[in-house]
Parts: structure tokens; sequence; C-alpha cells
């Protein structure tokens, strides 16, 4: 990889790629973006993208191995609350609060279940994929559970008996009533947003984000 090129990682297939794209194309970014790459050269400017997996993208900026990554608020969270519990370093300053990728981690249980709020759950089996975010806010309400951890399919954990309730993000909430669940709790309020590494940037790279930058905040002007 050229290290003069500046480097952002973006989600490669999933909710925040589309918005991500057309960010980056609204800023003049021309890219030749072919399935199956990792990496997708700029055309016009020094830019390199890297195209992963979202939960991917806070760590490779926090290590310093990419420059700049967009990334949800709820898994930048989870990762900086996993980093600091195992002591590792979880270091990066927001650049910019984006304007989409919005959504909401709430705990949810079944509509036919006896909820009278969250002391309800005391004792009970919540699947998640933001362990650390669903303890933070347990804690805070002086509830203990068990958590289940589920990468996938968190929303029939209650129907295939394997937890009461769920921890899941959420947006029109047609997916929790399809699966016959109600939305009790909201711990977690998210938007996409752009991140940057804490390690030191060379001038001609500050450069480019200097021009990103202001051009970014035009299109969201715009959108308003
Ligand atoms: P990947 O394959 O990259 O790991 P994923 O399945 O973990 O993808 P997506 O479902 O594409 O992730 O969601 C990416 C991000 O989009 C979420 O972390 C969240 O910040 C945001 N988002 C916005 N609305 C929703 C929604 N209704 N459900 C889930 N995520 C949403
Ligand atoms: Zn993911």
């Amino acid at each position: 990889m050229d290290q003069s090129r500046l480097r952002i990682a973006i989600q490669k297939s999933g909710r925040l790629s589309k918005e991500c794209q057309k960010l980056l194309k609204g800023c003049g970014v021309k890219l030749n973006l072919r399935e199956q790459r990792l990496i997708a050269h700029a055309e016009n400017m020094p830019i390199d993208l890297l195209l992963v997996r979202d939960d991917d993208i806070p760590g490779l900026v926090m290590d310093g191995v990419v420059d700049l990554g967009v990334i949800g608020e709820n898994v930048l969270e989870e990762t900086v609350m996993e980093r600091q519990a195992q002591g590792e370093a979880a270091e990066f300053s927001i650049l910019k609060r984006l304007d989409f990728g919005g959504c909401r981690l709430s705990l949810a249980v079944a509509q036919d279940a006896n909820y009278q709020g969250v002391k309800s759950l005391e004792g009970k089996r919540i699947a998640t994929s933001y362990p650390w975010l669903l303890k933070r806010y347990m804690d805070s309400q002086g509830v203990k559970f068990k958590s289940v951890m589920l990468n996938g399919s968190v929303e029939v954990a209650p129907r295939a008996g394997v937890a009461e309730a769920i921890c899941d993000l959420v947006s029109t909430g047609a997916t929790l009533e399809a699966n016959g669940l109600v939305e009790t709790d909201v711990i977690f309020r998210s938007k996409a947003v752009l991140i940057q590494s804490a390690s030191p940037l060379s001038a001609s790279k500050q450069a480019v984000i200097d021009k990103l930058l202001p051009r970014i905040q035009g299109l969201q002007q715009a959108r308003e």
C-alpha cells in the first residue's frame, strides 16, 4: 500500500456502504469499485479505500492501519468498551457526525410477556451482539442478567427459547414486529460518524482531509 495516500475504511456491503460511497462521490472522489476487492484506489485524488466488515473499522482506525473510517456509533462505542476492558488502546477522534445510519439499540421482549419495566429482566437471559453497551445500561439500572452473545439472528432468540429478551438495533421496528417482539427500552441512539486515527498525519494527507471536510459539510447542509 502506498503510504502517501489517505486510507479510509468503509463497510464493504451493508447498511452503511451505499451512503458511504455516495458521500465520497459527492465529495468528488472518483472510485473504481469492483466487487470483492479489499482496496479501491480513487482515480483523481490520493485516497485508497479499504472495504471491510463494519466491525473491523474501529480497530483499523485505533491501530492506525487506516487514517479515517466511517462507522456506526453503536459499533464504535462497543469496541471502545471492549478494548478498555481488555486494557487495549482505544484512541481516535470524531471528525464529523454524519446524517445517515440512524438507528437505536433497544431492549425488546415477546409481545405476550408480562413486562413491568427493566426490573422484569432481573436474572433473565438477554440475546445481543452488543454485550458491553447492554451491560452498561443494565448496570446503570441495577439489574442483573445473563448475556447470550449472538452475532446474527438475535430477533429469533426468544422464540427459539434461548433468551427471554433481546437487545438489538431497531430503525422502523418492522423486524421486531415480524418476530412477535415489542420494543421496551431504548438504550443507545446511533448515527454514522467519520473517525480519525490518533496517529500523526503527513501534511499531504492532512491537506486531503482539509479538502474533504468542507465538502461533507456542504453535502449535509444541502440535505437538511
Ligand atoms: P457486516 O457484514 O459489515 O458486519 P452487519 O450485518 O454487521 O454488516 P449492517 O446490518 O449492514 O451490519 O449494519 C451496519 C450499521 O448500520 C449498524 O451497525 C448500524 O450502525 C447501522 N444501522 C442503521 N439502521 C439499522 C438497522 N435498522 N438495523 C441494523 N443496523 C442499522
Ligand atoms: Zn458487522
